[in-house]
């Protein structure tokens, strides 16, 4: 297949995306999925010698697919889920001296909208105001570090300018029929039949080859919250040997004195099985090696139970 009609085809996908959305109830890691295309790309690039532009092209696409799906999806998010109102009681009733900071690797943006349903601030942490967003960490309930970016983030292509979009409103500006994307601070649209906003969300493989400012200063707000964490909760993560960067952060910020909740599905739970080979698998055991000094509780009734039963 050449290379180009490959990425036309990637454009005229458009529409079964959208009747995918429509039709909605999978349950995939579309992040997991994400990586894996990203890491065969990287390696089709040395096998077939795409040149670089072209395969910056074809991910450039994927990423705006991307975009529209989860911008799509939180549109059609029920908002009702019990594990997640469980979750923003907790936040609520945290409210008191400092805002709560929430560390995540996903790109959907479940967590503002829940926000907004809910009357609670948040603030992504920017540390210079250079978004069309003002954010006020002071008066915020929740900073919310993106640190692999999110799908309402796009830059322009123009004048450089960082764009937080709300509400589904990216992925209008990406896709939808008649309207030409255009930058609301330079008011630049296409050019030369290129698009002209780029999609800030990245894989942990692109992680390494990403030394721009905006992911510099997540990634260290991100670390500082750690360091001064008195209490870590992890969520749904099961700590994966793939993700070097982040567990190197974690493990080099989290203080020895913090306690350490890890809240997990019950498939996670090693005592499901009696080898002691077999646990070793399980996250609790990455854990364990990684923070051999904390005080460490596993929870596997998942986030609702925890979140309902022992943050009260
Ligand atoms: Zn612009």
């Amino acid at each position: 297949m050449k290379i180009y009609s490959y990425y036309a085809e990637l454009y005229s996908y458009k529409e079964y995306i959208r009747s995918l959305i429509k039709n909605e109830g999978i349950n995939v890691n579309l992040e997991d999925i994400f990586t894996s295309f990203d890491k065969s790309i990287l390696s089709r690039e040395h096998i077939h010698k795409y040149t670089y532009t072209q395969m910056d092209e074809i991910r450039f696409s994927i990423m705006r697919l991307f975009i529209y799906y989860f911008s799509k999806s939180v549109q059609e998010h029920s908002f009702k889920q019990e594990d997640y109102i469980h979750f923003f009681k907790f936040i609520k009733k945290q409210k008191t001296k400092s805002p709560t900071t929430i560390i995540t690797t996903n790109w959907d943006t479940l967590i503002e909208e829940y926000c907004e349903r809910n009357k609670i601030k948040y603030d992504y942490g920017f540390k210079i105001p250079y978004t069309n967003m003002h954010d006020n960490a002071c008066e915020s309930d929740i900073i919310l570090l993106k640190i692999h970016g999110s799908a309402n983030w796009l830059r322009c292509l123009h004048c450089g300018a960082f764009l937080v979009f709300k509400k589904g409103e990216a992925a209008k500006s990406l896709f939808e029929d008649g309207k030409n994307e255009t930058c609301t601070v330079c008011g630049q649209g296409e050019s030369f039949n290129a698009p002209s906003l780029q999609p800030e969300i990245i894989t942990p493989t692109m992680l390494k080859s990403f030394a721009n400012c905006l992911y510099l200063n997540i990634w260290s707000a991100a670390s500082k919250a750690l360091r001064e964490a008195t209490e870590v909760i992890f969520i749904g993560y099961s700590f994966p040997i793939a993700d070097f960067d982040f567990r190197y952060m974690l493990q080099k910020s989290i203080s020895t004195k913090a306690r350490i909740d890890v809240v997990l599905h019950e498939n996670d739970n090693p005592e499901q099985t009696e080898s002691k080979n077999l646990q070793s698998l399980f996250p609790e055991k990455r854990y364990r090696d990684a923070f051999p000094k904390n005080t460490l509780r596993f929870f596997y009734n998942g986030f609702s139970d925890y979140f309902s039963c022992y943050s009260s």
